[in-house]
């Protein structure tokens, strides 16, 4: 008989709105530059497709209460994003059959190293050390059913500032979009994540920094960056 060399890592959870229920999840795929004001601020072009890359599953924290400044940065980015969390499975779907697959949204943070990340893009190297670290991906509860109508607003704001707001409509590849490309690379399955993009106005964040986020009929997320402010 076999058995685990230790126990087995708990499976990384997000609560479901409403319910006693919690999501398990299974990966995190992000996509990169997905509006076009946020694509130019970051010196790319509008007509290149999207691209993806991923954070681990359990880069998930609670979007509430107290988030972990990372280490080694000095420059830790905020990306507020649309959520979309998988629970249908797939491959080459249609932009129609993608859509069968959410369960639900939920608004996440795609924290990020900007400084580590800008040093493996200058160096032509993996984007793991800026993007998928620890406590990467604050994320409020999901929401249950299809993503939000165009109209939605996204946005959030440092210290009662606010920094980003968009509206969901200002994507540049629609969710359907996005899962249709995804699942051309990778077969999407339950407990999956899909981190949208972000609107413009990303910027550097501080320890003590009250971070507060939302998309319009999905939901918020409000945590406090650990560490003294200063
Ligand atoms: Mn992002």
């Amino acid at each position: 008989m076999t058995a685990f060399a230790f126990p087995p890592p708990p499976t990384p959870v997000v609560p479901v709105a409403g319910s006693g229920m919690l999501f398990p999840v299974r990966r995190i795929l992000c996509v990169g530059r997905n509006y076009a004001a946020h694509r130019r601020e970051m010196g790319g072009d509008e007509r290149d497709p999207p691209f993806f890359f991923a954070k681990p599953g359990d880069a998930v924290v609670p979007g509430d209460g107290t988030v972990t400044f990372p280490s080694a940065t000095d420059e830790l980015h905020h990306e507020i994003e649309l959520v979309l969390a998988i629970g249908g499975e797939g491959a080459d779907l249609s932009p129609e059959a993608a859509a069968g697959v959410i369960f639900g949204c939920a608004v996440g943070v795609d924290l990020t190293r900007r400084d580590l990340q800008n040093h493996a893009k200058a160096k032509g190297q993996p984007w793991e050390a800026g993007k998928g670290f620890d406590g990467s991906a604050p994320i409020s509860h999901i929401a249950r059913g299809a993503p939000p109508p165009d109209a939605a607003r996204i946005w959030l704001a440092v210290n009662g500032e606010v920094r980003q707001s968009g509206r969901i409509g200002d994507m540049i590849w629609s969710p359907a979009e996005i899962l249709a490309q995804a699942s051309t690379l990778w077969r999407l399955a339950p407990g999956d994540l899909i981190f949208t993009g972000t609107p413009e106005g990303v910027g550097s964040l501080a320890r003590g920094d009250v971070v507060t986020g939302g998309v319009d009929g999905v939901g918020a997320l409000a945590f406090t960056l650990s560490g003294a402010k200063g």
